[in-house]
């Protein structure tokens, strides 16, 4: 396997993306967790992973940076997928992208009546989609974290975030009304890296693709 490079973000991608990694023949030698390095070789010469943010990963295989990487389909919605092959749902980080207000707040209500909703979220695209498809009219509040502060301080009546357990949600008073849609993470692979490198991509495509299929 010749000049490979994957982009992957540390945290559960890295650790779900693991086994796959493995199928194909692939194993790191660090650790993003412990090591401070961004380039991390693995034990086949010429395959290397780089850590970057989860939501840069398209970014930087878009661009050729990295021929392949991981990435969620929330990440993937908000930056559009342009020059990006998507063959595989690999089901690993899976959680749902959900609509939640605060425990009281009768949403159902408010939607109905009309009311025109502030909406604050790092998923702005997503919420967008999701509002007007329901022909509901928000304002929308572009975040970066802790979206659960934002409706006990007045700054949002709801939030559009991912959702795993919920433990957030009820940590904070907040109840999910309505889900827009499930999230898993896909393998991406930059299309002039999939032509010139074919047979190597396509081998890990493969591994990949049969380690899912195998898992329960
Ligand atoms: P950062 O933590 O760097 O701000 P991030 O929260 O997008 O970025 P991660 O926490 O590593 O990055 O999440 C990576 C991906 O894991 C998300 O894009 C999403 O697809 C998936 N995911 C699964 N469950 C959750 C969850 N409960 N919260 C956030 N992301 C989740
Ligand atoms: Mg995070």
């Amino acid at each position: 396997m010749n000049g490979i490079t994957i982009a992957l973000s540390k945290g559960r991608i890295f650790e779900e993306t693991l086994p796959l990694l493995a199928a194909a023949g692939i194993v790191p030698k660090e650790n993003p967790e412990t090591s401070r390095k961004l380039i991390i070789e693995t034990n086949q010469p010429g395959v290397r992973v780089v850590i970057v943010r989860a939501s840069d990963v398209p970014t930087y295989v878009q661009y050729g940076a990295a021929d392949l990487g991981v990435a969620g389909k929330d990440v993937l919605i908000e930056h559009g997928g342009e020059g990006l092959y998507a063959p595989l749902d690999l089901k690993i980080a899976a959680c749902r992208m959900m609509v939640a207000v605060p425990a009281g707040f009768d949403y159902q209500n408010a939607v109905k009546q009309g009311a025109r909703l502030k909406v604050a979220s790092k998923y702005i695209k997503t919420a967008r989609e999701h509002f007007a498809a329901k022909g509901v009219h928000v304002d929308l509040i572009k975040l970066y974290g802790s979206m659960e502060l934002a409706p006990l301080v007045g700054l949002a009546d709801a939030i559009v975030d991912l959702v795993s357990t919920g433990g957030t949600l009820k940590a904070n008073n907040l109840v999910a009304v309505e889900e827009i849609m499930p999230i898993s993470s896909r393998l991406v692979v930059n299309q002039a890296a999939l032509k010139i490198k074919t047979s190597t991509i396509q081998t890990i495509i493969d591994a990949f693709r049969r380690a899912v299929e195998q898992s329960p």
